[in-house]
């Protein structure tokens, strides 16, 4: 494990370039007007009906849009459709895709897909070569004035699409597509060059996970206008029904209980004594689903609280150590708004508008907790609706369910992994639950910024790979098929900004008390490692986990971690809360969890309070209003019929 500190001044270029502060892409359909030789770029994610396809913005910065996925865990998704005007004639036709699995050099693109124009497919098939995003020529096509376009997955297996180009000029070609094409896709579009004024707040919050609507929530009940900004349509983040993941840590710790209220009601399950292990997915989701409608009526009955969902921040505005405003990007539109505020909450996991700022930060290259992609299987599948496969109203009706070869995936022919036979992850003893639990986790020596979308597909590979030799080779599962996956990667660790205090894993061994204890730890150092008991074959990429559990691991709890985590050391106006403040890679391990996560957004929300009506910066919280901030701490998060 290698841990890199990087100064801000060195690393705004680097940063800005990986986080797209660069502008970027963006998205779509259908240019306003064509002239007789100007290209029409439609972007996929703006097509009028998505049909069964995903809308996928997490690799935006690197690769240049939000894209389609079919993700249809081997079954075809419906299709994706739009229409578009066209001056009639013939057109050469691109599609910005790759094939998904040619970085490991594996053989029989699984993510194919067809374009059909007006009712035909193209002669065409997408997604079947290259390795990087590229333009992929498909050929000549007539268009007419009117044209209905659709794009038909062949698999079911993950094919994607960015965006499609009919260009008149049959020899031209596209330039690359990636975040530094953004001007040429803007133009193309449309689309104007300079965003637009979304307005100016008290505090802006980027990242809706637990911590970031924790708080802005809090931040609204101190009686602040402000902005909440999510670059998915669900708040929760790793604990939304989208990755599936439960909350945990303890709330309403001594000798400051009150810490927690918030995030009690946030949390359905109100478990907040038990320390509770992982679930089963399956069983889990329908409840997650109902926790992600409470947590978007918490926030939209809020006065004071804005919300925009489905817009993600990819460019930061900052002069002389301040951040002026962040430039979210509606993923569906591509419509950007400039938003202005007094303070920003970097509450976005990857630190992304820290580092896109300049600020200092540190991270883990390599030996560092990795992605997961949990998923599910259907015991008995009867799957009336293949497109809703959690549907309480399916019948069990046990029926046998083929599932093809798939030669493309990580080959587990001959390799244990937990869930095959009596083969079990860490904690959990063998059957069905260890199918995709959270143990199945890649990428711990991979770039945990420019690196994920690889990691994620790393995991559906192994996800993939394991159903296959469950199915074809051991005859598991006959009536089972594949329910559910997250395609969005739940991420444990990547960048974390540096505050005034850097808290280590001794601070918690030792109980290092500050006189600004500020939120309650009382989850172990619990740190993941590529569990030794299941090496791949071939040499590709770990894909189980195993977490730390030693008694060196371990602390009397709760350890209260301070403010001056909270809060940016070189950025002015700029607190973090979640998974990237100011704590060692070791750290990280006991603050990470959601509930933790949750209470740090209320001290911040409790502490934008108090920044607003003293006129104090963040560290001036500390320096100049420490009582008040232990009077708030100790009151907690007001219930919404006490606002002030
Ligand atoms: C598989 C797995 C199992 C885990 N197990 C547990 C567990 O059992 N219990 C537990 O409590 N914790 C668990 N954790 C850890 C926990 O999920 C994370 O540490 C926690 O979610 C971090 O919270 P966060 O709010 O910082 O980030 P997130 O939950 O990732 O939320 C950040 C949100 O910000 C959004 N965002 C990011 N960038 C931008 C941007 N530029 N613009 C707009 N929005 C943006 C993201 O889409 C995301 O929704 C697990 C993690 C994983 C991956």
């Amino acid at each position: 494990m290698r841990n890199v500190l990087l100064g801000s001044a060195a690393l705004s270029c680097a940063v800005l370039a990986a986080c797209g502060s660069t502008p970027q892409a963006a998205s779509r359909t259908a240019p306003a007007a064509t002239g007789p030789a100007t290209p029409i770029l439609l972007e996929a994610e703006a097509f009028r009906d998505l049909g069964g396809w995903a809308l996928d913005q997490q690799f935006m910065d690197q690769m240049g849009s939000p894209y389609l996925l079919a993700h249809g865990l081997g079954r075809p998704v419906k299709d994706a459709q739009t229409m578009f005007k066209a001056t009639p004639g013939r057109h050469r036709l691109w599609v910005r895709t790759k094939d998904w699995v040619a970085p490991w050099g594996a053989k029989g693109a699984p993510g194919r897909f067809q374009v059909r124009v007006n009712g035909a497919a193209v002669a065409a098939e997408f997604g079947t070569e290259g390795a990087q995003w590229h333009w992929q020529d498909g050929g000549l096509v007539d268009l007419a004035a009117e044209n209905q376009i659709s794009l038909h997955d062949l698999t079911g297996f993950e094919g994607r699409c960015d965006a499609l180009l009919f260009a008149p000029d049959t020899a031209w070609t596209p330039p690359e597509a990636g975040p530094a094409a953004a001007p040429w896709r803007r133009a193309q579009l449309g689309l104007p060059a300079q965003p637009e004024d979304g307005g100016q707040y008290d505090l802006v919050v980027v990242g809706g996970g637990i911590a970031g609507t924790c708080a802005a929530v809090a931040a609204a009940r101190e009686g602040l206008q402000v902005a909440l900004i999510q670059d998915r349509f669900v708040l929760g983040g790793n604990g939304s029904s989208e990755v599936g993941v439960r909350i945990e840590g303890l709330l309403h710790q001594k000798p400051w209980p009150a810490i927690g209220n918030l995030v009690g009601e946030f949390d359905g399950s109100r478990k907040s004594a038990v320390a509770c292990q992982n679930p089963d997915p399956l069983a889990h989701m329908q409840g997650l689903k109902n926790e992600d409608v409470r947590r978007l009526k918490v926030v939209e009955n809020q006065p004071g609280l804005h919300l925009l969902t489905g817009m993600r921040v990819n460019a930061v505005a900052a002069k002389g150590g301040r951040i002026q405003s962040v430039t979210a990007q509606d993923i569906k539109s591509g419509r950007r708004l400039q938003i202005g505020g007094s303070h920003f909450v970097d509450a976005t996991g990857d630190a992304c508008v820290g580092a896109m700022a300049g600020a200092d930060f540190e991270i883990t290259p390599e030996g560092h907790m990795g992605v997961s992609n949990p998923w599910a299987q259907q015991l008995g599948c009867d799957c009336k609706d293949l497109d809703e496969p959690l549907s309480k109203e399916t019948a069990r009706t046990p029926q046998p369910v083929a599932f093809p070869r798939c030669p493309w995936a990580v080959d587990l022919t001959e390799t244990p992994f937990p869930g095959r036979g009596k083969h079990a992850g860490q904690w959990e003893p063998a059957g069905t639950r260890n199918l995709g639990s959270w143990f199945w986790e890649a990428g711990f020596d991979r770039d945990p910024i420019n690196e994920v979308e690889l990691m994620r597909d790393q995991n559906l590979r192994a996800m993939y790979g394991a159903w296959d030799a469950l199915k074809n080779v051991d005859g598991a599962y006959p009536d089972s098929q594949l329910a559910w996956a997250a395609f969005i990667a739940g991420k444990r660790e990547s960048r974390r900004l540096l505050g005034d205090v850097i808290v280590s894993g001794e601070d918690f061994r030792q109980a290092k008390a500050y006189p600004d204890a500020a939120f309650p730890c009382t989850w172990h150092l619990d740190l993941h490692l590529p569990d030794p008991a299941y090496k791949t074959a071939n040499g590709a990429d770990p894909f189980i986990s195993r977490a730390t559990e030693s008694a060196q691991y371990r602390y009397k709890g709760p350890y209260w971690v301070p403010y001056r985590a909270l809060y940016s050391r070189n950025i002015a106006n700029l607190w973090m809360a979640g998974r990237d403040i100011s704590v060692t890679h070791e750290a990280l391990g006991a603050v990470r969890v959601m509930r933790t996560c949750g209470m740090m957004g209320e001290v911040v929300g409790l502490a934008a309070g108090i920044a607003k009506r003293n006129h104090l910066d963040p560290r001036g919280v500390y320096e100049k209003a420490l009582p008040e901030l232990r009077e708030k701490i100790t009151r907690g998060v007001l219930p919404p019929s006490a606002n002030p």
